[in-house]
């Protein structure tokens, strides 16, 4: 600074004439850039005149010095300047000043008389003049206010502008600005971002060629013109690469100065919209699904319901007075309704993998018994057809094992069941070998190996899917083309892997690995019903509603147990009113009935009868397969179950082992 300058004054805040509303903590910075110190000091005396609260007023002699001074800071409230400067005269001092620092409020000090200058350094953009030498304070007070008030706007504006700037930029959407013929002319970072296209080629671009429906632009634009509110709807956006994004696109009119367009957003909703289907159709599958497994399990119900009457029946036959002729008849009725029931369990069991719901149940288990006992249920199969049934089983395997062995059996006599089967000539070979064993874990391999008729090449990936099968032009092989997939699953499922490998016309070997534990011998439920002498002498009481189900179980049970006091009912609501009448020992309950079903009627006795019958044993008798499931029968307070069709020894042994049970009054009384 040079010495011949002003000190910076701060003008002392007045008490009287403050019309300011500027807060006290504020001061404003006003810049006099003057030579004439006589001048200057005009000034000074004119601001504390004027009452200005908190205005610090900084004086510069020559132009650059001070353009120096706004550059250092550029929130000065005004800037007086006189155009007469040593180092500058004329306009050129101002268009500098205002070209360096357009944002700020230049107030010309004109010399006397030269109101013309004034008006012309207002076209030049100066916000006002004042006239040296006819100083009014009231009039010098208004300008500085205006100033400072325009500053602030200003600031304002800027600050906003920049906010304003950063979400354009920032903004995910698209935000676009088009012309009146529907050219784009502003667009932000995003509309590249979504579209592909690069500024240069969305510059002058004409929005409607981003639109999958090139007629979508006139009719959009024509109701952002109709209407005073942003209008949006759903676009397709063809993007460069030509793949389309769902999009909103949201548009309203803008209108400044003489410009007429349009404004808005695109929004890129392809990930929602994608999402959202998404979540659509794993619902409707979801529903599918649930209407398959119901489908599924009232068919299978359908099916098993008459053919247990098929089955029963069969087998009251088998058991009367017979010429051979009869006899074969009806054994075959009793083996072809064997399969189909087969049939309809594979379905059953492989709806059941397939949504998930399948449980294994790891228990401890003799494991050489069990694959001594599977060789002898064989045994007979393969005898039929002339062929040799062999197993190689590693000895040093433990005898007691822990793990599923209801589905290794189940696995073991799908494998052993096809290989049999489709082997004319031969041998069938099971090989149980131990692949690693450690920490109590036995890694088994499981081989079934035959010499049958081998599996084509280009067959051998496809076996293992469900309902495949592979055709031969000159035999039938019966089944349903889903054991295998059933094997795989329950395999995959506890953690081991199945894979074969054939030769077409020379055998096929199946081999699949699972993991054991080491078991212990499992603790024998000796079935009290071993003793269960038939003759004895007992009451039970049937509720069943199906007719020839009725007959099928009445005649089954009165051949087993010819003492047998047996009642029927025809529903649960009879079954109750017996109940009510007489003591039974068993209850065999059927679950779909009219009137009141067996769960209705089991809650009934349970809840509602004398503790000594509302204790009584009761067998579910169902088609339902999935009683099992979750143990579902006990929830309805039921103790066993029988699966129709039912096998008569396990329904017989069912029933000898709970009236056993009754009988010693171990049932319930200390459960
Ligand atoms: P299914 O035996 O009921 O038809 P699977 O799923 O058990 O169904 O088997 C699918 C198909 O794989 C069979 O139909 C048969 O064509 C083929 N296959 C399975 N095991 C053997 C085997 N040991 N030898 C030859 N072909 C076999």
């Amino acid at each position: 600074m040079s010495s011949s300058e002003y000190q910076p004054i701060l003008v002392a805040e007045s008490s009287e004439n403050n019309t300011s509303n500027l807060s006290n903590s504020e001061i404003n910075k006003i810049l006099l850039i003057e030579d004439n110190a006589a001048d200057a000091r005009m000034v000074e005396l004119l601001l504390v005149e004027s009452g200005m609260n908190h205005c610090e007023l900084i004086v510069r002699n020559s132009l650059n010095s001070g353009l120096k001074a706004l550059e250092e800071s550029d929130d000065y409230a005004a800037i007086l300047l006189d155009l007469s400067l040593p180092d500058s005269i004329g306009f050129d001092t101002l268009s500098t000043v205002l070209k360096q620092f357009p944002n700020n409020n230049v107030i010309v000090l004109t010399g006397h008389q030269e109101h013309q200058l004034g008006l012309k350094a207002l076209k030049m953009g100066a916000q006002d003049f004042l006239t040296k030498g006819d100083y009014d304070a009231g009039v010098f007070l208004k300008t500085i206010r205006f100033s400072i008030e325009r500053k602030k706007y200003l600031k304002k504006i800027e600050e906003a502008q920049t906010r304003y700037q950063n979400i354009f930029t920032n903004s995910k959407d698209a935000i676009y600005v088009c012309n009146y013929e529907g050219k784009l002319v502003d667009f932000n970072k995003s509309t590249s971002v979504i579209t592909g296209y690069d500024n240069s080629e969305l510059f002058g671009l004409p929005i409607e060629a981003l639109f999958e429906n090139r007629n979508f632009w006139d009719a959009f634009q024509e109701r952002v013109f109709q209407s005073k509110f942003v209008v949006e709807e759903e676009v397709n956006i063809v993007c460069k690469d030509e793949t389309i994004r769902n999009c909103i696109i949201s548009a309203g009119q803008l209108v400044y100065g003489n410009f007429i367009g349009i404004n808005g957003f695109i929004r890129d909703i392809t990930e929602r919209k994608q999402a959202e289907k998404l979540r659509q159709d794993r619902k409707v599958a979801d529903q599918t699904s649930k209407l398959k497994e119901q489908f599924i399990a009232s068919v299978s119900h359908e099916m098993r319901t008459p053919m247990n009457a098929i089955l029963g029946m069969s087998n009251l036959v088998l058991k009367t007075e017979l010429d051979e002729e009869q006899f074969n008849y009806v054994k075959n009725i009793k083996n072809s309704s064997e399969i189909l029931l087969g049939i309809v369990n594979d379905i059953l069991e492989i709806s059941s993998i397939q949504a998930g719901k399948v449980k294994f149940n790891y228990a401890n288990f003799d494991f050489h018994s069990l694959m001594e006992n599977m060789i002898n249920v064989m045994q007979y199969k393969v005898d039929e057809k002339n062929l040799k049934l062999v197993l190689n089983l590693d000895p040093s395997i433990p005898q007691y094992l822990e793990g599923d062995q209801l589905r290794l059996n189940q696995i073991l006599y799908n494998l052993v069941g096809n290989a049999i089967k489709f082997t004319d000539n031969g041998e069938v070979t099971i090989t149980v070998s131990v692949v690693n064993e450690g920490h109590g874990s036995w890694h088994i391999q499981f081989e079934v190996q035959d010499t049958g008729i081998g599996i084509p090449d280009d067959k051998i990936g496809v076996i293992f899917e469900t309902f495949t099968r592979i055709r031969s032009k000159d035999r039938i092989f019966e089944g349903t083309g889903l054991g295998l997939s059933i094997a795989k699953n329950l395999i995959e499922y506890q953690g081991g892997k199945i894979w074969v490998s054939s030769e077409h016309g020379v055998g096929s070997k199946f081999s699949f690995d699972l993991i054991f534990e080491e078991g212990v011998e499992p603790e024998t439920d000796k079935p009290d019903d071993e003793d269960f002498d038939p003759n004895t002498r007992f009451d039970l009481l049937l509720c069943e509603d199906h007719m020839i189900n009725r007959i099928v179980a009445t005649k089954t049970l009165l051949k087993q147990f010819p003492n047998i006091n047996l009642v029927v009912a025809e529903n649960g609501k009879l079954g109750v009113e017996k109940l009510k009448e007489a003591d039974f020992d068993i209850i065999l309950m059927d679950i779909q009935m009219p009137i009141m079903d067996g769960y209705e009627a089991t809650q009934y006795i349970r809840n509602n009868m004398e503790p000594e019958k509302a204790q009584l044993p009761i067998l579910a008798m169902t088609a339902h397969a999935n009683i099992a499931e979750d143990d579902k029968f006990k929830d309805y307070g039921m103790d066993d179950y029988v699966l129709k069709p039912f096998k008569p020894e396990r329904l017989f042994s069912k029933i000898g082992h709970y009236v056993t049970l009754k009988r010693s009054n171990k049932h319930r009384s200390n459960t």
